[in-house]
């Protein structure tokens, strides 16, 4: 098998909310695949100093910080990239937040930044990449970040379930609209991963326990993890798969 498969040189990528955890995890991966890659968050200086510590790795960065919440913003970020002549072959809608709060207590404002951070986000920067890669004659990569809770639920995190399980059937919206443009849209469903979003829980004893004991790799998984995904959905290794999720949760969704 030709090794060319997997390679993204000469490719740009997006990948938003890549200023730490899992987005800057694939950010990496798919930058020591040979893409130049565009890093995003809301703190700019957080985001630029992720750029330069891929930079000072030899990898082509820039840091483009915006809030992929704010449809304003988001057209005003692809327009500078349009100004620089940067076209987004790959595009990793990664940004996301959560909190835990049971739904009779949750105000309406907490459900919509969290449906809107997880969710409405990967339409807005989606449309606007996808809307490029059309003009430009079509070809192109989009991955979303789904969950284990795009498949199973958890209680205290209903604004986010539901925004998880959305991010499924919006792939598939995707793959089913664009596929005649030649662009595959897929998503990766990560487990329970050590980032910061998951520091309370990591540092709490009993989720720990529950985390190990549940999943049968009986540990947490390491954001690199999700790289070898990353690179084979935003390569020609996976250009007839479409619509797809790409579970990487060392097995758990397999037993719960
Ligand atoms: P982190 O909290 O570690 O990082 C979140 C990233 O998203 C940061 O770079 C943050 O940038 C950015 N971000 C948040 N809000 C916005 C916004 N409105 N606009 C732009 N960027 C934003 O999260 P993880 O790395 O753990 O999670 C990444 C993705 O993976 C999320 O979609 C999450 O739901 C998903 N996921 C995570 C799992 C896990 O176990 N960790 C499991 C399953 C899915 P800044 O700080 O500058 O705002």
């Amino acid at each position: 098998m030709s090794t060319q498969l997997f390679s993204l040189a000469g490719r740009t990528a997006l990948v938003t909310g890549s200023s730490r955890g899992l987005g800057f995890a694939i950010a990496r991966g798919l930058a020591e695949a040979g893409a130049a890659v565009v890093l995003n968050g809301t703190d700019a200086g957080r985001t630029e100093r992720a750029a330069a510590e891929l930079a000072g790795a030899g990898h082509s960065t820039r840091a483009l910080a915006f809030d992929v919440t704010d449809d304003a913003a988001v057209a005003a970020a692809f327009k500078t990239l349009d100004d620089e002549g940067v076209a987004i072959d790959i595009l990793v809608n990664n940004a996301g937040i959560q909190f835990r709060k049971p739904m009779v207590e949750l105000d309406v404002a907490d459900w919509r930044r969290v449906i809107e951070t997880n969710l409405t986000s990967a339409f807005l920067v989606g449309r606007a990449a996808a809307r490029r890669m059309i003009a430009r004659g079509g070809g192109g990569k989009v991955i979303n970040i789904g969950s284990l809770t795009s498949e199973v639920a958890r209680a205290t995190v209903a604004p986010y379930t539901a925004a998880k399980g959305g991010i499924k059937l919006l792939t598939r919206s995707m793959a089913a609209e664009w596929a005649e443009h030649g662009i595959q849209a897929n998503a990766i469903g990560p487990g329970y991963m050590l980032t910061d979003m998951n520091q309370a829980l990591i540092e709490n004893r009993d989720f720990d326990a529950w985390v190990k004991s549940r999943t049968p790799a009986r540990r947490w998984g390491r954001p690199e993890e999700l790289i070898g995904a990353a690179v084979f959905l935003a390569s020609p290794a996976s250009d007839y798969v479409n619509g797809q999720i790409i579970y990487v949760d060392g097995g758990m969704l397999a037993v719960l």
